[in-house]
């Protein structure tokens, strides 16, 4: 099968299932959280202390709650996945779901790079605010996690949008951080795939743009280079060739930091 097929008929396998399975999970998962939380807090009394294997129960513990906290995060992202389907479709100005997602990364962004705006010109896409917010914040979150903390003066991250091909609106997120090899390209969208630590990474995320920009008609694609950066490009179906009304904070052409 065709590799973009093949995504996206996992995808619609995934969507399927996992709302389903998310609320499932949620129930017991609360119970296992809160039971570990009341072991912890036995474990910290003066009584516990005559207990021999103290700070291997203590680990133990710790290792469980490490488990449940990186569930936690997979079912959240379950969720979001599951809610692809319902997006409802509406013209919507691209920058309006980059400024909420730029808002919401400032602070992974801040102490890493500097945050370049490079804004068109462009018409409305058919979309739904929300889930292109959730887009632009996935690549955005990305980036910051390329690079690595405390030199934010020598990277930068770059929000491009500019009208493409006709009838086509383009969003680029672009990068200077760590790049990524071609056996890491070629999977970046496959779902649960990561590299990141885990309690850091789902994997999910990339997985869930390509759901959503393709839900839009859109089309999401990559170019990266080892130790210089990435970009990823997201391309959308424009409304109408009339440019959307002047995003409300940055002005048309700008450059401009968090
Ligand atoms: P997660 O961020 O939870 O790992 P994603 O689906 O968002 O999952 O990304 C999958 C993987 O793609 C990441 O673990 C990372 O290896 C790679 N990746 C994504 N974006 C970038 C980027 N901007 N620079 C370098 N690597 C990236
Ligand atoms: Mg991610």
């Amino acid at each position: 099968m065709e590799r973009r097929l093949m995504i996206a008929d996992r995808m619609a396998a995934l969507g399927t299932l996992s709302g389903g399975v998310a609320h499932e999970i949620n129930n017991p998962l609360m119970f296992i959280s809160t039971n570990l939380a009341w072991l912890e807090e036995g474990l910290s009394t003066p009584a516990a202390r005559q207990l021999p294997q103290l700070e291997e129960f203590k680990k133990a513990v710790s290792d469980a709650r490490q488990g449940a906290e990186r569930v936690r995060n997979i079912v959240r992202d379950l969720r979001t996945f599951s809610r692809v389907e319902e997006a409802r479709l509406v013209p919507v100005d691209v920058h309006q779901g980059l400024e909420f997602s730029i808002n919401v990364a400032t602070p992974e962004i801040r102490t890493r790079a500097r945050l370049v705006r490079e804004l068109g010109a462009v018409p409305l896409v058919l979309g739904d605010e929300t889930r292109l917010g959730q887009v632009f914040l996935n690549l955005l979150v990305n980036a910051a996690q390329a690079i690595p903390e405390g030199n934010p003066e020598a990277h930068a991250i770059t929000v491009r949008t500019r009208v493409g091909a006709p009838g086509e609106v383009v969003v680029q997120v672009q990068d200077t951080g760590s790049g990524m090899p071609p056996e890491v390209l070629e999977r970046i969208f496959d779902p649960f795939f990561t590299t990141k630590p885990v309690g850091v990474g789902t994997g999910l995320g990339l997985s869930i743009c390509h759901g959503i920009i393709t839900s839009l008609g859109g089309r999401i694609s990559v170019e990266s280079t080892p130790g210089r950066g990435t970009t990823f490009t997201v391309t959308l179906p424009a409304t109408e060739v009339r440019p959307a009304p002047r995003p409300p904070t940055p002005a048309p052409i700008r450059s401009g930091r968090v």
